[in-house]
């Protein structure tokens, strides 16, 4: 299908000529994903404002054709640029400003394009005693596409949620509203808290289809004056126990640590170790954030003692004892890398090129993303699983979680393969498909869906009633959560 000239018209009319793209090859482009898709794009809008944004949807409205936003589309693993049905893109990468910066409280407030790149640049130039906890993804990624997806930050205050204070949020038939103190107007609180005295909506526009987020204001993290950072092999037979004292730790020591673990898959495709280590083994990685020479022995000390009877080769990492400390600690205090673009090159054999573009390059990627209850049995039962299913198809287990909370970890388990190889995009389907329903079976829900799980679990019913009411005519990223 493609866009009917009058309707092409108006949307010209209301965010000028040459920010409406209709060029085929371009249009292909935004329908490749690092996994198979049908979904078509009829055209691309590139809207520069909340008003040209609201022009849009209002058009959108009338005319019933639907819409999908995204901020930068480098969603890869996930569905990329592809819109979870057939509609035209809502591209706000013009949209990338970052508009006001409190050095005091640490806060800042970004238009939806911006890019952790953008920030972390800024950040750097301003001297900033703050960081935001970056991605292991690609640079130019957006920070508010990350944040309403609530993805997976590294660093301390990673998680997405809690560090969001206030939202603009263009609706479906149009209207631009504030979420937090910013809907009373110009106030001091705007940057400073998201919850106002009522309902706290700012939840209801992450992983929906609610709304348009077009600004957004986030709090950044302290940057410690003592960062360690630690690594251990964990031995095969204290797995259980070395998860359950990590899990005991992480209730001490709080937000101010970041703790990871990863199979030797993780480290061998991201050309992490060398040289390469038991793809089976498993590693924990990460970092402490000491605000003082005191607090920092202090953390070393309980992580010292709650995990050195289960990790003998517990290592800690800071300057006086790594060359090129702050290279290896970046990705900790904010700096987003390439790096770990690697892994999906290193399926084609190929080294990455200067400027990755996995859909454009053939890479075949497929997220999963489970939650697991933070218990070492549990965990070890969950990756048994990951592990056999994957094996099933030929796929090599590349896995790693995070603990946000002394409560869960959030897994990420990636199916990585050549999508130029024959028959890998169906294996790599069918694989994705069998493991996300044993994990859902187990009772490992995901915290997060591409829209090659959608349909994984039964969308919620109270999203249903809400986006009745919002959008009743479904123009919004339908099917989209
Ligand atoms: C090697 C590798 C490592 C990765 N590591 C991480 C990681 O550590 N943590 C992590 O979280 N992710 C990771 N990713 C996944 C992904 O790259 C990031 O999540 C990235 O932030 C998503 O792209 P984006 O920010 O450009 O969002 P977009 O693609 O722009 O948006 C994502 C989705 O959010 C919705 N959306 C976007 N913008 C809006 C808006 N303005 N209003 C309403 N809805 C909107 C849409 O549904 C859209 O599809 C990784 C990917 C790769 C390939």
């Amino acid at each position: 299908m493609s866009l009917a000239t009058d309707v092409l018209a108006e949307f010209r009319a209301a965010i000028g000529e040459q920010h409406v793209l209709t060029e085929a090859a371009l249009l292909r482009a935004c329908e490749t994903a690092t996994f198979p898709t049908t979904q078509q794009v009829f055209g691309i809008l590139q809207p520069g404002s909340a008003e040209q944004v609201s022009a849009c949807l209002k058009i959108a409205t009338n005319r019933g054709i639907p819409l999908y936003p995204i901020s930068r589309g480098r969603n890869w693993g996930l569905g990329s640029r592809v819109p979870s049905s057939d509609a035209v893109l809502l591209d706000l990468s013009r949209m990338d400003r970052i508009l006001h910066f409190d050095e005091r409280f640490g806060s800042l407030t970004v238009e939806a394009g911006v890019t952790f790149q953008q920030v972390h640049t800024f950040l750097a130039e301003q001297k900033s005693q703050w960081f935001l906890p970056t991605i292991g993804g690609p640079p130019d990624a957006s920070v508010l596409g990350n944040f309403l997806e609530r993805g997976d930050g590294i660093g301390p205050r990673a998680e997405r949620t809690s560090n969001m204070a206030s939202l603009q949020i263009v609706l479906p038939a149009g209207s631009i509203v504030e979420d937090g103190y910013a809907r009373f107007g110009d106030t001091a609180l705007t940057s400073l808290s998201g919850l106002p005295a009522g309902p706290n909506f700012s939840g209801l526009f992450t992983q929906s289809n609610l709304g348009v987020v077009t600004r957004m204001t986030v709090l950044l993290a302290r940057r410690p004056s003592h960062l360690q950072m630690v690594f251990a092999p964990i031995p095969g037979e204290h797995r259980v126990c070395a998860i359950d004292a990590l899990q005991q730790l992480q209730t001490v020591i709080g937000s101010e640590a970041f703790l990871t673990l990863w199979n030797g898959g993780k480290l061998n495709a991201r050309g992490q170790a060398m040289p390469q280590v038991d793809a089976n083994a498993w590693f924990l990685s990460g970092a402490l954030y000491g605000h003082s020479s005191l607090l920092a022995q202090a953390q070393k000390e309980a992580a010292i003692e709650a995990l050195a009877s289960t990790l003998p080769a517990l290592q800690f990492f800071d300057e006086s004892n790594l060359p090129d400390f702050h290279q290896h600690a970046a990705i900790d205090l904010g700096q987003p890398s390439t790096h770990n673009l690697q892994s999906l090159y290193g399926a084609l054999q190929r080294i990455m090129p200067e400027s990755p573009d996995p859909d454009r390059d053939g890479c075949g990627a497929i997220w999963l993303c489970p939650e697991v209850p933070f218990d070492g049995a549990t965990i070890v039962r969950a990756t048994a699983l990951c592990e056999t299913v994957l094996r099933k198809y030929n796929v090599t287990p590349i896995l790693g979680m995070s603990a946000l909370s002394s409560r869960t970890v959030r897994f990420f388990v990636s199916i990585i393969y050549d999508r130029t190889a024959e028959h890998a995009d169906q294996n790599a389907m069918q694989c994705h498909d069998e493991l996300q329903k044993a994990l859902i079976a187990e009772g490992f829900y995901p915290y997060r869906l591409g829209i090659q799980s959608i349909g994984a679990v039964a969308p919620s019913p109270l999203l249903e009633r809400i986006k009745a009411a919002l959008d009743p005519k479904g123009i919004l990223a339908p099917g989209r959560y």
